[in-house]
């Protein structure tokens, strides 16, 4: 069992006691022979040949199950949902993700039962509510954008970016030319350039400036009558808003190319300024950042994209709409749409919980929540700068990236000191990313930490240089309280064991 401890630290240290035992790591196995989580009535009806009822579909051997009662099963995985970390236990402070809390009033909302219980087959006259929730939400999206329309339909982020690059293609195929490349900045998130490549683009790398922004100079150099558009994350992957970027709207403008924004960070702009304002054409939202909905494995995401007027007819179908009564409807008749992007409407389970969050906040609450946001990512900063390297000094927007450079003369780096993180209680910040910066520590507390929770990942961090120090063969072979310490992590990634597989099967 470790503790935080730090004599300038007044709180209290979190303890954190070694995620299981021994016992249990052994025992995951937990099948016997004859065991049965159910038991049913006597057949009451003449017995039937499965194959008579189902052809060839009727399976002869079942496989081998697991055999358990059902209080093994619950325990089982309950016990493996505790093996878990989640934003519910404890800070999250993985940069560029944004992973704030889920508040409990979305899912409350979320499941009232008109809403949880509506089908998309249902006749439009029995879905207005459902089609208003949507007309809703896009019209607060709209707003807090500052574009001119919008489609719910894509399913994450990166699916945002290819409907977006989709909008601009079409675009300009419009105009009898697709155009041929799509620059990139280097430190954009990696999803932009393979978007471009997948819409037929090739990607050009713009070098960032010294400051981590974009090199305007550089840019006019490369924008000619074959760019179809530039792709830029705003506020940028080191957390820096990109203030030239009026000058680079109109860079591309002059020379008929369009300003995709990549709106994943719009955790830091929400209610301050709109990408609309400052020149974007098209943009993505992320609902499972910005607006609160469930990340990774909790649910799945939303990526909305919002466009100006010109790129509004080729936006996927189909779109909500209002007929001369004022009924709500699902128009489908749009000859110059993309097409449809994803079955249904959308992932529409996230849109109602992203409409909870932006109607419980308010404008005022939104704005709030932005300038904590902003808050969190710089006392971080200013806690942490005098011992961890600062590669750009320019002012920090809703995260801070920081460099392993001081900790590597010890040989201790970026994924070390996060593994040494979990120790301590806290799910590890990114590493190694953005690219721009070697041995990056990207940190993204977002608004939900209270001062209490970021003072002990402070004091954390402090303790783990110090150990970085002292004695680096601690953080060498950190976690030292998970089950399992280090893995191969480019196996665990491309060859994942999801399944469970019978010990006696081959
Ligand atoms: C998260 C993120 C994306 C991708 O979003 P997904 O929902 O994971 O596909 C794209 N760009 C940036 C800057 C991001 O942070």
């Amino acid at each position: 069992m470790s503790t935080v401890t730090d004599s300038k630290f007044t709180g209290t240290p979190r303890k954190v006691t070694p995620h299981i035992t021994q016992n249990e790591a052994l025992s995951f196995e937990k099948s016997s022979p004859g065991k049965k989580a159910y038991k049913l009535p006597p057949l009451d009806v003449p017995e039937v040949d499965p194959a008579a009822l189902l052809g060839e579909a009727a399976r002869e051997d079942l496989g081998t199950l697991p055999e358990l009662s059902e209080i093994e099963i619950i325990r089982h995985f309950t016990r493996l949902s505790t093996w878990n970390y989640a934003i519910d236990l404890g800070m999250y402070p993985l940069g560029s993700c944004t992973m704030k809390y889920n508040p409990r009033v979305n899912e409350f909302v979320s499941r009232i039962e008109g809403i949880a219980e509506a089908h998309p087959y249902q006749p439009e006259s029995l879905s207005q509510g459902a089609l208003q929730v949507m007309e809703t939400l896009q019209n607060c999206l709209i707003e807090i954008t500052g574009m001119d329309a919008i489609t719910l339909q894509p399913a994450a982020g990166a699916h945002g970016e290819f409907t977006g690059m989709l909008l601009i293609r079409a675009w300009h195929e419009s105009k009898g030319n697709a155009r041929k490349h799509v620059i990139v900045p280097d430190s954009a998130h990696g999803t932009n350039p393979a978007t471009a490549a997948v819409c037929g683009y090739e990607v050009i790398n713009l070098k960032s400036n010294a400051d981590g922004g974009i090199d305007v100079e550089a840019l006019a150099q490369l924008v000619n009558e074959d760019t179809a558009a530039l792709m830029l994350t705003n506020p940028s992957t080191i957390g820096v808003f990109e203030n030239q970027v009026h000058k680079i709207a109109d860079i591309l403008h002059a020379r008929g190319a369009l300003l995709y924004m990549d709106g994943a960070n719009m955790n830091a702009l929400v209610g301050k300024t709109r990408p609309g304002d400052f020149g974007a054409d098209v943009m993505h939202l992320n609902l499972h950042k910005t607006f609160s909905t469930p990340h990774g494995g909790g649910g799945p995401g939303s990526g909305p994209v919002a466009c100006k007027k010109i790129l509004e007819p080729f936006l996927p179908t189909p779109v909500v709409a209002r007929n001369a009564e004022c009924q709500l409807y699902l128009e489908f008749n749009r000859p110059h749409s993309v097409g449809r992007v994803r079955m249904f409407y959308g992932n529409y389970g996230m849109f109602v919980r992203a409409l909870a969050y932006i109607l419980a906040n308010g404008p005022d609450g939104l704005r709030q929540t932005t300038e904590d946001a902003v808050l969190n990512a710089n006392y971080l900063r200013a806690k942490l700068e005098d011992l961890y390297d600062l590669p750009y000094k320019t002012p920090s927007m809703h995260e801070v990236v920081f460099s392993d450079k001081r900790q590597t003369k010890n040989g201790v780096k970026t994924g070390d000191l996060a593994k040494r993180l979990i120790d301590y209680g806290f799910h590890p910040y990114t590493t190694s990313f953005p690219l721009i910066v070697p041995g990056a520590l990207m940190i993204e507390p977002t608004e939900s930490e209270s001062r209490e929770e970021l003072d002990l990942f402070i004091d954390t961090m402090r303790q783990i240089a110090r150990e970085a120090d002292e004695n680096p063969e601690l953080i060498l072979n950190a976690p030292h309280s998970t089950r399992i310490s280090r893995l191969d992590e480019t196996t665990a990634a491309r060859k994942p064991i999801l399944r469970w597989k019978s010990p006696t099967a081959e």
